[in-house]
């Protein structure tokens, strides 16, 4: 196989004078080191591979791919993206028309919570890349409505989630129905070799541009740990760093639906102003939560893991971990939310004293430092 070179500016991609113009527009100077690394590789063909920090661009790096070798003449879905939540879904989604804007090309999210009808709809109208949740996407390919017949490149963003026990059924089942030979792509910041073991099921000769474990936590990611005597205690440390919270945009994750309701509510009969949203809201409310939160007009969320992989609010610099999270690979797209793009970001972590041996686990197994909160947080923010 061809060595394919790493460039420095987007101008040697050779790429589409309309994705050129693309980028630019929407205000890309330079490729990250990802996007220089991986983009080529992608537009030649070959199965890819891509792990690469939390925030440093992965997503631009499989849309420049997807649309330097898209045909906008043929109405057809020619690439198919899957990600883990319908919030993600659709934020793909807009990046993709956004580099696309100079391309006309339709790019169509396909998502559980949203109607059938509507969605057959969309479909019908032709598109040329589909990203979706697996679940609705595979419903729609067995259905008919979903034309897989020229989908030439399948993108597994967030692809160890999308390979773990929830999903992996779902994955394999959708990758049956396309093209013998479609190019595979698989990206995120986090790839356990359980994971890279099971590419081989469905890549062929890889190339694998992978990160050490103990680069995988970004240096602008400041992160803490407040000690809690009792559980109960988080509560009154939380309220006390409410003020701090609200400067830019922070992130509150519990490892369950009903602490967040929990959490929400006590929040507010506190009198702090904060929103919330997990996996059993209706759509539309998680829509409302969302579209409010980019815009900035709330500052505090309240959520689950659902928000924890992927999702960019370049505004977020908190992450508050008010339970410590069950995986590493968890706590690291948690805290991840923050810190994009080289920004800064502060994470910090409410421990109890059964939680700080996991803590120290994490600390250990990404040789990173969590060192214990000063007392007053404006030294750290
Ligand atoms: P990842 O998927 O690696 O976590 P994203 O693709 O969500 O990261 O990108 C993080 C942020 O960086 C986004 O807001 C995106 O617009 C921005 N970004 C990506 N590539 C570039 C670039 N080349 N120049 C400037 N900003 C970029
Ligand atoms: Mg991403």
């Amino acid at each position: 196989t061809k060595n394919v070179s790493v460039v420095s500016t987007f101008e040697e991609m050779n790429l589409k004078d309309d994705l050129l113009r693309g980028i630019y527009g929407y205000g890309f100077e330079a490729p990250s080191a990802i996007q220089s690394r991986a983009i080529l590789q992608i537009i030649s063909g070959r199965d890819t591979i891509a792990q690469a920090q939390s925030g440093t661009g992965k997503t631009a790096t499989f849309t420049i791919g997807i649309l330097e070798v898209i045909e906008t003449k043929l109405k057809d879905p020619q690439a198919l993206v899957l990600s883990p939540t319908r919030e993600l879904a659709v934020q793909i989604q807009n990046v993709i028309k956004s580099l696309g804007n100079c391309m006309n090309c339709n790019v169509h999210a396909c998502i559980g919570g949203t109607s059938l009808g509507s969605d057959i709809k969309q479909l019908q109208k032709g598109q040329h890349v589909v990203s979706g949740t697996p679940g609705r996407v595979a419903d729609m390919i067995k259905r008919r409505n979903l034309n897989t017949r020229h989908i030439k490149i399948l993108i597994l963003d967030e692809a160890d989630e999308l390979l773990s026990k929830g999903f992996k059924e779902q994955i394999y089942d959708i990758y049956r129905f396309l093209p013998p030979g479609t190019q595979v792509v698989v990206l995120s910041a986090t790839l356990p070799h359980d994971v890279l073991e099971m590419t081989s099921k469905f890549m062929s000769d890889p190339v694998r541009i992978l990160v050490k474990r103990d680069e995988i936590t970004l240096e602008g990611i400041k992160q803490y740990y407040i000690s809690v005597e009792k559980e109960d205690w988080k509560f009154d440390t939380l309220c006390d760093l409410y003020d701090s919270l609200t400067i830019t945009q922070a992130i509150i994750f519990c490892n369950s639906k009903k602490k967040v309701d929990w959490l929400a509510d006590q929040m507010k009969k506190s009198n702090f102003t904060v929103v919330s949203m997990h996996g059993d809201m209706k759509q539309d409310e998680r829509d409302h939560i969302m579209n409010e939160f980019r815009l900035g007009h709330s500052r505090v969320l309240i959520s689950t893991d659902v928000w924890a992989r992927g999702i960019d609010v370049q505004q977020v610099s908190l992450v508050i971990n008010y339970d410590l999270p069950y995986d590493r690979d968890s706590y690291i797209h948690r805290i991840g939310r923050s810190g994009r793009f080289g920004r800064k970001g502060v994470a910090i972590n409410f421990v109890t004293d059964d939680e700080i041996k996991s803590l120290h686990d994490i600390e250990n197994y990404y040789s990173t430092e969590i060192e214990e909160m000063p007392v007053n947080l404006s030294e750290v923010m």
